[in-house]
């Protein structure tokens, strides 16, 4: 439906700016854009509009993903997922894992580190409409150093192709390495500051860089107008990049009051990636996953949820992000990421805030997106239930009772293709 008019009426329309929910509303898609919002009662539509009857179901704006591995597939072990596969495996798996992403109701995401720029190569494909996917804000490949996080697979060990990750090891390279993301395409910058769960031997509590190294990695992108990314646990990684001018901060462990108090001041993100924790708490051990991914995470969950609510309290913008693709998180998955962040203690309104116009603003498409307002594209998402009582009504495909994506019908989309 790129032409025409369609009305989607009576269901409980959430906006996302932060006014409180519309109970009978009406949303009206018109090429493309959003033409109007508001009571179903005030709400104008031509005679020839298409309805969609909307009665018991919640409108949102299409969910957004800020953390994802788009040609990661999510398995259990992640040097089998990479020797396993050729690269034209790996694309094929990538238009796959776009697929699922938007049937989900995810309608934009950015790619956080992936292989062969196959992430820029996708955001393109779907910009000239070679086929239906979600908005990609593109990192291209992930900053790291030697044995760094983002070193997925043994040295001994290398692919034809490529990583999803580049080794840098002093200021020179990080300027370079940031130029290169940027001449293959990238919109955004990411970087590792400090090991992760999935390291052994308490890396997750080191540093990848030095501050000058950083600083290097932070400005280049600032020349080069990119916002920076930043994979960081431990609390003295995240005070680092805070203080050398990143946009968000993944996951965090280690995010207390102090990190929050400074993130708010420097109108920092922070996108806790809880549902990947939490996923591999729960599947890891019948997967077989290393005792110490169990260890890393359960030590710190308590402490990481605790912190999530508190820099929520404080004033720091909390984004949905999953880490699609890795350890046993397949695509498609802010839903969930939703609901963790109620479980956390947010309110489901800033939950959802999360998930929409938080995530728009961090990835710099918030005039586009992000919101149910008149002259938005139409990224809209029909769920069934009430995504206020129950947040995880917003949690996977089984869920959406229709998406659209610039105003195309997901459904009419894959009939036509
Ligand atoms: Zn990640």
């Amino acid at each position: 439906m790129g032409q025409g008019t369609l009305v989607i009426r009576g269901g409980q329309v959430i906006d996302c700016t932060g006014r409180d929910p519309i109970p009978n509303g009406s949303v009206v898609l018109e090429d493309g854009h959003i033409a109007a919002v508001g009571p179903s009662q005030d709400v104008r539509a031509p005679r020839s509009a298409d309805i969609f009857d909307a009665d018991g179901m919640s409108v949102l704006p299409g969910l957004i993903d800020a953390h994802v591995h788009i040609t990661m597939t999510g398995g259990a072990d992640l040097v089998s997922m990479v020797t396993s596969r050729s690269f034209g495996r790996v694309a094929y798996d990538t238009v796959a894992h776009l697929r699922d992403t938007v049937r989900a109701g995810v309608t934009s995401i950015r790619t956080m580190g992936d292989v062969g720029f196959l992430d820029i190569a996708a955001r393109d494909a779907i910009r000239r409409g070679q086929f239906i996917g979600p908005r990609i804000v593109a990192c291209g490949k992930g900053l790291t150093s030697t044995g760094g996080h983002a070193v997925l697979m043994p040295p001994w060990i290398k692919t034809e192709y490529g990583d999803s990750w580049e080794i840098v090891n002093d200021t020179g390279g990080a300027r370079a390495a940031v130029r290169r993301q940027v001449e293959a395409g990238a919109d955004h910058i990411k970087v590792f500051q400090t090991g992760g769960v999935i390291d052994p031997g308490g890396r997750i509590d080191a540093e990848e860089f030095t501050v000058e190294e950083l600083s290097a990695i932070v400005e280049t992108a600032r020349a080069c107008k990119r916002p920076v990314a930043c994979h960081a646990h431990n609390k003295a990684g995240i005070l680092h990049a805070i203080e050398a001018g990143v946009r968000s901060i993944e996951h965090g462990m280690y995010f207390d009051d102090e990190c929050a108090a400074r993130a708010k001041a420097r109108d920092v993100f922070f996108v806790p990636t809880l549902i990947v924790m939490d996923n591999i708490l729960r599947l890891g051990p019948q997967h077989g996953v290393p005792e110490f991914y169990l260890q890393n995470i359960s030590s710190r969950t308590p402490q990481h949820h605790g912190n999530v609510r508190s820099a929520f309290e404080a004033g720091v913008r909390i984004v949905t992000g999953t880490d699609a693709g890795s350890v046993l998180t397949g695509h498609g998955a802010p839903g969930y990421e939703v609901a963790m962040l109620v479980k956390a203690g947010l309110p489901p309104m800033a939950a959802l805030l999360a998930a929409t116009a938080n995530a728009a603003a961090l990835l710099g498409i918030d005039r586009e997106v992000g919101t149910l307002e008149a002259g938005k594209c139409a990224d809209v998402i029909v769920v069934r239930g009430d995504a206020l009582a129950d947040p995880t009504v917003v949690a996977g495909p089984d869920r959406m009772a229709a998406v659209f994506v610039g105003g195309a019908s997901l459904g009419q989309a894959q009939a036509a293709a």
